[in-house]
C-alpha cells in the first residue's frame, strides 16, 4: 500500500499541476483499450483529468500493478487468457499485492457469464457490466462512482494515517520529535479531510523563553512572540525551523500572520490556514496550499478537526513544556546548566576560532549571607543578581544558573573584559536597592574545540573561577592551559587519594618522642603515609593539602584518629602504658559539627585515657574566630586531652591570642631547629623561641633533631623534648613495637 496519500495520485511529476486520474484497463482485445480511452478521452471526473495505463494480459496487470500503487481504477476483462483470468486477477490484487484501495470493474464480452456473488463481494469488485451495456454515458458514471470511492477509501486511509501519527506523537512523549510529528500527522489528515494535497506546514507560536507563560499576545514578529514553522510536507520541507517573519512566499506569510492574529482559520483561494489553541494557549497554525480553488469547507467538519487536534496538542506541548522545564532554572526562571552544556555544544559545532567565551560567577560569602539572613533573603539576592546580570550583558551574552549561587555567561570575549569590574565588584554600584557588599569571584574560559566536550570546557571555567576565588573576593580570573594541566594533575591526584583511602592503602606510621633530660621515650606522633600502586611514597604534604581543600580531610581525619588510638592501645597492652600520642588536626576537622562527639567515641572505643591523647593543632586555625578557638580548645582540655601547637613560629598568629588558647605544649618548627648546633643566625631563633614556651608555662618539644649536637644544645637552652631522626624516623606499629622492646634498656641516639 503506498505510504503517501495524495489526491488523486500522489507522485507529482509537475508541482501545482492538477493531477490525473490513473485508470488501467485491462483487456486482450486491442480495440477494447481504443474504444475505452476514445470514450473517456478529455473528460475531467470529480475535478481531475484521466490518465490511462494499458495491460492485456492479466500477468501484464499485475507486473504493472506492482509498480504502481496509486492506479484508482481497473477496468477489467473477465475472460482473457483463460475463462476466469479476470477474476483470478482480482484476486491476486486484493491477495498477493494487498491492494485494498484500488477499485475494480469488471466487464465482459458474453452476457451470459456471470460471476458468483461471492467472488464479486469477496474480492471487492464495484461493478460487472457487459461491455456491449457500458454506452459512453453509463461508462462515465460507472467511473465517476468507482472513483469517488476510491477517493474515498484514499481520505479514510490517509486520515486514519494522520490520527496514527497524532497519536504516536502523543505516545512519543519524551522523545524530542513529538511535536514535530505531531505537526506531521495534523498536514497529513487536514489534507485528506479537505480533499488537498499533504503540502503545506504547521507552524507554532512561541513566547520567549524568559516570557513563557503569557500567551496573550499573538502576533507574528511583535517582538515578543516568535512564530516558527515546526513541520512541513512536500516541497515545503525545507521551511522546517525557519521563522514564519523570515519566509519570502508572501502567501504564506501573510495567511499565518492573519490567522494568528484573528484567531481564525483563514480561507483563501489557493490556500487553506487552520488555526487552533491548545487549552493552556499555546497556539499553531497548519498552512495547506491547494494548486486549485478551495471551493467549499465543511465548517462543521473543521471545527471537530481543530478541537480534536487541539487536544492532543495539548498532551504533547504538556510533554514539551515539562521538556523546557528542564531547561529552566526553576527559582530564577532563567536557563540551567543543562541549557548551558547545550549552548556551549552549539558554539562548539559552530565555531572556527571564534572568541566566545564561558564565565563562572559565583556569589562570594553567599553561604554566609544565607545564614545569616535567611533563604529567603538570599533567594532574593539571587533573582536580584540574576537581573543584574542579564542587564549587564543585555543581548550580547545569556546568563545561566549553574549552581546554588553560580552563574554562567555565554558571551564574547571583549564584552567580558569590558564589564568584568562591574561584574566582580561593582554589580549594585549606584542600583538603589541594591546588595552593595556583594562581589563575585568570575572564572572565565574561552570557548575552544581544542579543550574538549561541553562539560570539559566548563572545568576549565570553574578552575579559572576557583582560582579567582583563591586570590580572595571580587577576583577575576581566565582559565589558561597551564592551569588546567596542573588543576587536572592535582584532580587526578585527589582521585586516586580517594581511591587508595576506601582501598584502605593509606596507613600509619609512628614517630617516637623523648625527653631531652634523660632520653626516656614519652610519646609518640602519628602521621599518615600513602605508597601508591607502584611502590612510590606520596609525602603527607601534598595530598593533605588536597584533602583539606576537598573535603576528604573529614573522613580521613576521623579514620586517622581512630587507627592511631587503636594503634596506641596496642603499644599500651605491649608494656608502654605511660606513652603519649599526638595526632595532627586540621581546622576544617576541629571545625566540623560532631567533631567532639566523634573524639569522645574514638576515645572511649579503644579503651584509651584521655589525657594519653594530644592534639596537634598549627596557628591557622585562629583564623576562624578567636571566639570558636577557644571554645572547642577549652572543651578538648576540659576532657584531659592535651592540645600541642604544631610547627610553632612559623604561623602568623599573634602571640597575645595564644596566650590565651588552653594549650599543653608548643612544638618548635624543625626549620628553626636545623640551624641549632651550626653557629649560623637562624640557630640563634630557638634561643627566642624556647622562652616563649617557658612563659606560657607549656612543654616545648624541638621537631627535626637530627644530631647529637642539636640534642645537646635544646637541652641546654631549656626544651623539654624532641623528635627527629637522631632518635628515630616515622616507622609502621610492627616496627615502632620493635623499636621500644630494643629502646628500652638503650640510650638516646641509639
Ligand atoms: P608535621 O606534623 O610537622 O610532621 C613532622 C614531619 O617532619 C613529618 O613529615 C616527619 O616525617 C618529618 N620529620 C620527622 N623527623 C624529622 C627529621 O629529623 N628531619 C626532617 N627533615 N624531617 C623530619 P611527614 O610525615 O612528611 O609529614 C608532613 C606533614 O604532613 C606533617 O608535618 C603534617 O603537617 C602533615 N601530616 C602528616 N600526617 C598527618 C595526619 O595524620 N593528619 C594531618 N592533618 N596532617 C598530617
Ligand atoms: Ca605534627
Ligand atoms: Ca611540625
Amino acid at each position: 500500500m503506498t505510504t503517501h496519500g495524495g489526491l488523486p495520485g500522489t507522485s507529482r511529476p509537475d508541482r501545482g499541476a492538477v493531477l490525473p486520474w490513473k485508470i488501467l484497463i485491462v483487456d486482450d482485445d486491442e480495440d477494447v483499450h481504443e474504444v475505452t480511452t476514445l470514450a473517456l478521452k478529455r473528460t475531467d471526473i470529480l475535478g481531475h483529468p484521466l490518465a490511462f495505463l494499458h495491460a492485456y494480459s492479466a500477468a501484464e496487470a499485475l507486473a504493472l500493478l506492482r509498480g504502481d500503487p496509486d492506479v484508482a481504477l481497473i477496468l477489467l476483462d473477465a475472460i482473457m487468457e483463460t475463462e476466469d483470468a479476470g477474476l483470478e486477477a482480482a484476486r491476486a490484487i486484493r491477495e498477493d499485492l494487498e491492494m485494498e484501495d484500488v477499485r475494480i470493474v469488471l466487464r465482459t464480452g458474453q452476457p451470459g457469464q456471470i460471476p458468483e456473488l461471492e467472488s464479486i463481494t469477496r474480492y471487492d469488485i464495484n461493478d460487472y457490466r457487459t461491455k456491449s451495456e457500458l454506452t459512453r454515458e453509463r461508462l462515465i458514471t460507472v467511473v465517476t462512482a468507482a472513483l469517488r470511492s476510491w477517493r474515498q477509501i484514499r481520505r479514510i486511509q490517509n486520515s486514519r494515517r494522520g490520527l496514527e501519527l497524532i497519536v504516536k506523537a502523543s505516545n512519543q512523549f519524551i522523545a524530542a520529535e513529538g511535536i514535530t510529528s505531531f505537526a506531521e500527522g495534523v498536514i497529513s489528515q487536514m489534507a485528506s479531510l479537505f480533499d488537498l494535497e499533504p503540502e503545506g506546514l504547521v507552524c507554532a507560536s512561541f513566547a520567549p523563553p524568559d516570557r513563557r507563560g503569557s500567551p496573550e499576545t499573538a502576533a507574528c514578529g511583535d517582538g515578543d512572540r516568535s512564530c516558527q514553522i515546526i513541520a512541513a510536507a512536500g516541497r515545503f520541507r525545507g521551511l522546517i525551523d525557519r521563522r514564519v517573519t523570515e519566509l519570502e512566499d508572501d502567501r504564506i506569510r501573510s495567511a499565518i500572520t492573519r490567522a494568528f492574529e484573528h484567531r481564525e482559520t483563514v480561507h483563501e483561494d489557493s490556500s487553506l490556514t487552520v488555526y487552533f489553541r491548545e487549552p493552556s494557549g499555546q497556539e499553531f497554525a497548519t498552512w495547506i496550499d491547494s494548486p486549485r480553488p478551495i471551493t467549499e469547507i465543511d465548517h462543521d467538519l473543521l471545527g471537530v478537526f481543530c478541537t480534536n487536534i487541539s487536544l492532543s496538542a495539548a498532551n504533547i506541548s504538556l510533554v514539551d513544556r515539562l521538556q523546557k522545564l528542564a531547561w529552566t532554572d526553576q527559582l530564577l526562571g532563567i536557563p540551567n546548566l543543562t541549557a548551558l552544556l547545550e549552548r556551549v555544544r552549539s558554539v562548539l559545532s559552530a565555531s572556527a576560532g571564534t572568541d566566545t567565551i564561558l564565565a563562572l560567577c559565583d556569589i562570594d560569602d553567599f553561604g554566609a549571607i544565607n545564614d545569616v539572613l535567611g533563604h529567603g533573603y538570599g533567594d532574593n539576592v539571587l533573582r536580584d543578581v540574576a537581573r543584574r546580570l542579564q542587564e549587564v550583558f543585555g543581548e550580547s551574552g545569556t546568563v545561566y544558573r549553574v549552581g546554588a549561587d553560580a552563574f554562567g555567561v555565554v558571551t564574547r570575549r571583549e564584552v567580558m573584559e569590558t564589564v568584568a569590574d562591574t561584574i566582580t565588584t561593582g554589580l549594585f554600584e549606584g542600583i538603589s536597592r541594591g546588595h552593595p557588599e556583594i562581589t563575585m569571584s568570575v572564572g572565565v574560559a574561552l570557548i575552544d574545540l581544542q579543550e574538549g566536550d561541553p562539560s570539559n570546557q566548563l572545568q576549565n571555567a570553574f578552575i579559572a573561577m576557583k582560582r579567582a576565588r583563591r586570590a580572595g573576593s571580587g577576583q577575576i580570573a581566565w582559565y589558561t592551559p597551564e592551569i588546567g594541566t596542573r588543576t587536572r594533575e592535582r584532580l587526578q591526584l585527589l582521585k586516586h587519594l580517594k581511591d587508595a583511602f576506601s582501598e584502605h592503602r593509606l596507613y600509619l606510621a609512628f614517630q617516637p618522642q623523648a625527653a631531652l633530660d634523660d632520653g626516656r621515650i614519652t610519646g609518640v606522633e602519628a602521621l599518615v603515609r600513602w605508597r601508591d600502586e607502584s611502590g612510590r611514597n606520596i609525602p603527607p604534604d601534598e595530598f593533605i593539602p588536597l584533602a583539606e581543600r576537598s573535603g576528604l580531610i573529614i573522613p580521613l581525619g576521623y579514620w586517622i584518629l581512630d587507627q592511631a588510638l587503636t594503634a596506641l592501645s596496642r603499644v599500651h597492652g605491649a608494656g608502654h602504658p605511660e606513652l603519649t600520642l599526638a595526632v595532627n588536626v586540621s581546622a576544617n576537622q576541629l571545625k566540623h559539627a560532631s567533631f567532639l562527639e566523634r573524639l569522645d567515641d574514638a576515645v572511649a572505643r579503644n579503651g584509651i585515657e584521655p589525657q594519653a591523647l594530644e592534639l596537634e593543632i598549627t596557628e591557622s586555625i585562629s583564623m576562624f574566630g578567636i571566639d570558636d578557638v577557644l571554645k572547642l580548645l577549652t572543651a578538648v582540655r576540659s576532657r584531659g586531652i592535651g592540645i600541642a601547637v604544631d610547627d610553632f613560629g612559623t604561623g602568623y598568629s599573634s602571640l597575645s591570642s595564644i596566650d590565651r588558647w588552653p594549650i599543653s605544649r608548643i612544638k618548635i618548627d624543625r626549620s628553626f631547629v636545623a640551624g641549632v648546633g651550626s653557629e649560623s643566625n637562624r640557630g640563634r631563633l630557638v634561643d627566642l623561641v624556647v622562652p616563649i614556651g617557658h612563659r606560657l608555662s607549656v612543654r616545648v618539644l624541638a621537631e627535626g633533631v637530627e644530631t647529637a649536637a642539636q640534642w645537646e644544645q635544646l637541652h641546654e637552652i631549656g626544651c623539654h623534648d624532641a623528635q627527629g631522626y637522631y632518635l628515630g624516623a616515622p616507622m609502621p606499629l610492627d616496627e615502632l613495637l620493635e623499636w621500644l622492646d630494643r629502646r628500652r634498656f638503650g640510650a638516646p641516639g641509639g
